[in-house]
């Protein structure tokens, strides 16, 4: 599938059927897989041969939906999980202990903080967070003997942050870690971040790549670039004695770390995705290439459009040229960056919710990154949990409108808006 576009690949990479067999990959809604003979399902266990045996470790309609996302992004391969956080949980667990160490960027979604912050400095792995506009200085100050990773998010939810990934991916490798990123905002259509040096890839699939909030899913890829024999990953060195003393890096090579991820992670965890939401992700995938070009044009009409209100105090919008990151934007994402914008309006909160309750089409919803416009303020829902000084870490103002902009007629979202706005 190499030599076709990323269009192409959102709809035609992972499954290729038979003669008579479904067009379109179908929903296998089975726990289980039958076999004539018992000696072919212990080499299934053993991990001798390939094949499906329990839909907690591997389904069809979930296998399909991987190849396809693990060739959209350039990897060796990919593993559905029931949401982001799933993804974002395994994607670390799956390389760190108590005990263990992680160097994270500052700009990530709230819900990830929570988790690193929280739950998983409580399980004894440490965190430290830099600033995203770290230098490579600061970033090298930030390591310990123990950092075992180095995570960050490409176009941070809800700050717009973009991050310098090849200088992440540096830092990482001068210190023998790999690079972990939330690819969630730009999608693989407009953002590769393994031709950038990343190592990992992980995404809230429930945002742009569903696009039609319809499912909570996410998925890791692994680039299969990162060298796990470098002295540092016994894990992948030594035999797990849970799994018949397989050696990840020695029996599966370049998918050392998605298959141990599957076979360790996702039979102790069981956060697997379900074969209708693996197809209703899937039916989003097919159409993501092309409400990605809408989503981003239409977002820079409205970024415009705002930033000549006198009503409006500021605009983030990465696609603005304006706008700080506008340089590391054209970079990494030289089409367009995704739907999402920001501002703050004169008068902060109150005007804020104001604004909000005034508009018609678009809706006040906790989503984000979906074909239906829609606003948010972050600091009162998504990111409530955060004090007043991990807001500002995290890029996020007290005023901060987030708008998602969807794949409507930008004539109607601007009538919308511009309607809201004189009620003011
Ligand atoms: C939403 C989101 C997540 C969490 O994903 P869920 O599917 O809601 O669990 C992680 N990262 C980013 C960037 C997100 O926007």
């Amino acid at each position: 599938m190499s030599e076709y576009h990323i269009d192409t690949k959102c709809i035609h990479a992972g499954y290729t059927p038979g003669d008579g067999e479904p067009r379109v990959v179908p929903i296998v809604q089975s726990t289980t897989y039958k076999y004539d003979h018992a000696e072919t399902l212990g080499k299934l266990f053993d991990l001798e041969e390939a094949g499906f045996f329990y839909t907690r470790l591997g389904n069809p309609t979930l296998d399909a939906v991987e190849k396809k996302i693990a060739a959209m992004e350039g990897g060796v391969g990919a593993m559905l999980t029931s949401s982001g956080q799933a993804a974002s949980l395994i994607s670390v667990l799956n390389i760190c202990h108590a005990g263990d160490h992680v160097v994270s960027s500052s700009a990530i979604y709230g819900g990830t903080f929570n988790l690193f912050y929280k739950t998983m400095q409580e399980m004894g792995i440490e965190f430290t967070f830099v600033s995203p506009n770290s230098t490579e200085e600061e970033l090298n100050a930030a390591f310990k003997p123990n950092t075992r990773c180095v995570f960050a998010e490409t176009l941070a939810n809800p700050a717009l942050i973009v991050t310098d990934l090849e200088l992440f991916a540096k830092v990482a490798h001068a210190h023998e870690v790999p690079l972990l990123v939330d690819n969630t905002f730009p999608t693989p259509v407009n953002c590769r971040p393994f031709t950038f040096g990343a190592d990992i890839v992980i995404h809230s699939t429930t945002k742009y790549m569903d696009g039609h909030a319809v499912q909570v899913g996410g998925v890791i890829v692994d680039s299969g670039n990162f060298n796990w024999e470098n002295g540092k990953y016994p894990e992948f060195t030594e035999p797990d004695e849970s799994y018949h003393g397989v050696v990840y890096a020695k029996q599966f090579g370049k998918a050392a770390y998605i298959t141990k991820a599957r076979t360790h992670l996702m039979r102790d965890l069981g956060a697997q995705a379900s074969p209708q939401n693996a197809f209703l992700l899937n039916l989003g995938l097919e159409t993501l290439a092309l409400r990605m070009e809408r989503h981003c044009s239409n977002a820079l009409a409205v970024a415009s459009y705002l930033e000549k209100s006198d009503k409006i105090a500021w605009v983030n919008y990465p696609g603005l040229e304006s706008n700080a990151y506008y340089t590391l934007a054209k970079k990494y994402m030289p089409n367009g960056t995704c739907g999402v914008i920001s501002f703050g309006i004169k008068g902060g909160r109150e005007a804020a919710a104001k604004f909000m309750e005034g508009l018609k089409m678009a809706s006040i919803v906790i989503h984000v990154a979906d074909l239906r416009t829609c606003v948010l303020h972050p600091a009162s829902t998504t990111h409530r949990q955060l004090s007043d000084e991990q807001l500002v870490e995290a890029g996020i103002g007290a005023d901060m409108i987030r708008m998602s902009v969807g794949i409507e007629n930008i004539e109607d979202i601007l009538n919308d808006i511009d309607q809201s706005l004189k009620q003011l």
